[in-house]
């Protein structure tokens, strides 16, 4: 039987194949586990295999989990990873320590007002449409740059980079190329002088490519829970 436990494990050694073929160290690559459509019981089986950081997709969903979980509280860390509506951006600001999928200067205005002061300031990443997929959500590349310098202006918020989500592709080669672009923008936004240090790329299918091309975090849910 394949357990939490043993797919985790699975998960950190394909992280650890991908760093020494890369030549990076393996402590640079944090494990985000998407936890979408997993039981709160099952999230706190991973947290007891030593799991601390969590991806959520769905507001309602995710605050359900966080209230029964509350406990684990400060050792596990919520990350909001999907699209998100402004009327949910108080209960995000309020319940979560991450959003990676801020794709609008008005979302990350919002998030700035409602963020609580005793609170730390949100870590955000802007989601950018690497693909330039239609009706992806994400910002065009090229809009990247002025939203960035914009948000970094907002004191309650810590823009930390960029996350995005690659249309998928089977070979590694064609997997490599999305990564490779969001890295470059990431580089090119860092030249720009935006302290950035973090790059959310790489899912259960593609995180080998994402850690060669430079991914600091991978979000990767069915590899460890199982197929939703
Ligand atoms: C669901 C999801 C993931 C995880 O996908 P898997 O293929 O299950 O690893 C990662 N990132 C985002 C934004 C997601 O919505």
């Amino acid at each position: 039987m394949t357990t939490i436990r043993t797919q985790l494990q699975a998960v950190h050694l394909r992280i650890a194949q991908a760093c020494a073929i890369a030549q990076r160290p393996v402590p640079g690559i944090a494990l985000l586990a998407v936890s979408k459509a997993v039981a709160a019981d099952r999230v706190r089986e991973a947290y007891a295999c030593g799991q601390r950081c969590f991806g959520e997709n769905y507001v309602q969903e995710a605050l359900a989990k966080i209230e029964l979980l509350g406990d684990l509280r400060p050792g596990i860390e919520w990350h909001m990873i999907g699209p998100l509506q402004s009327n949910k951006a108080r209960l995000v600001a309020e319940h979560f320590d991450w959003v990676h999928s801020v794709d609008r200067l008005k979302l990350a205005e919002q998030l700035n007002t409602r963020r609580p002061e005793r609170l730390a300031p949100m870590n955000v990443c802007l989601q950018v449409n690497i693909s330039a997929e239609k009706s992806k959500s994400g910002l065009m590349p090229e809009e990247v740059s002025a939203v960035a310098h914009a948000l970094d202006e907002l004191p309650r918020l810590r823009l930390r980079g960029l996350m995005a989500i690659p249309q998928p592709a089977q070979t590694f080669e064609a997997q490599r190329g999305p990564h490779r672009a969001l890295r470059e923008l990431f580089e090119a936004l860092k030249a720009q002088g935006l302290s950035l240090d973090t790059l959310s790329m790489g899912m259960s299918d593609d995180l080998e490519a994402a850690v060669v091309e430079g991914a600091t975090v991978v979000r990767v849910g069915s590899a460890i829970f199982g197929q939703r």
